[in-house]
């Protein structure tokens, strides 16, 4: 097995993930309490002491609120650019095993290959990832890769070559925009912001990139970030309906706001 991988929780509530490999346990993103990812683990069989890093896309309190917390946890390295470090950092009482790595940069973490890129949101330094472990001709760890896509206002070309060469991608259908227009609660600049070119990708922005790049290797697509107020699954199922046919063998998860998933085995 290469990669096991589940989401424990997803959309402005909080975004957190767990990626398996032999050799590593990673979180990307933490945006629950400590007390909560603890639990979130809990239930996929895993906790916070077999954590070995947490890799953070940016500052946004739905990926990192959960840091403070993992204070309790001094074992667990924290990987992210200096400016979303520094942001972070801003917020603590404690100074965390900070590893700073350059956006665009690739390293390497136990058995992961790391390569982090970057996005456009309204953060610091945004980036998505691209995790890649085992070793082409491997039959029990084979070379797979995962793409980590979430909280950007649009997808530039750096994005769309990153997610072509992955199994897994993991990309934000943060909002239809019907039901952002409609929102009593969203003041008009908040609507702006986060329909904006730093702001969220929509259902149809998801849509459009995935047709676009469409890769004959992708298995898995998971359609994540989901705003609770502006979108639902039905809304999100609806809008890919065009994409599921021409990715007939690849298999779609659309995650609901404040939602997980179970494990995904990537054999
Ligand atoms: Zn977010
Ligand atoms: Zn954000």
């Amino acid at each position: 097995m290469a990669m096991r991988f589940c989401i424990l929780g997803s959309g402005s509530s909080g975004n957190a993930a767990l990626l398996v490999t032999e050799g590593a346990r990673v979180l990307v993103d933490a945006g629950f309490s400590a007390r909560k990812l603890g639990t979130l683990l809990a239930a996929a069989g895993e906790s916070l002491e077999k954590i070995d890093a947490v890799f953070l896309t940016h500052e946004h309190g739905d990926h990192s609120a959960g840091i403070d917390g993992l204070k309790k946890f001094p074992h667990i390295r924290l990987f992210a650019n200096q400016a979303t470090a520094r942001m972070v950092q801003a917020g603590l009482g404690h100074r965390p095993d900070w590893q700073i790595f350059e956006t665009g940069a690739r390293f390497r973490f136990r058995d992961l290959e790391v390569e982090s890129f970057a996005v456009p949101h309204d953060a610091q330094e945004p980036v998505g990832f691209r995790f890649t472990s085992g070793r082409d001709g491997d039959l029990f760890a084979p070379r797979r890769s995962l793409a980590w896509l979430t909280d950007l206002g649009h997808a530039p070309q750096n994005v769309r070559e990153c997610i072509r060469e992955c199994e897994v991608v993991v990309v934000e259908a943060n909002h239809c925009p019907e039901l952002l227009r409609a929102d009593p609660k969203r003041p008009w600049s908040l609507k702006q912001r986060i329909s904006g070119r730093h702001g969220h990708l929509s259902n149809d922005a998801a849509r459009e990139l995935l047709a676009d790049v469409a890769s004959p290797r992708w298995r898995r697509v998971y359609l994540t970030h989901l705003s609770r107020d502006c979108n639902s699954p039905a809304a999100v199922d609806l809008a890919l309906a065009g994409v599921r046919a021409a990715l007939g063998a690849c298999e779609f998860a659309i995650v609901g706001p404040g939602e997980g998933t179970p494990f995904y085995e990537l054999v």
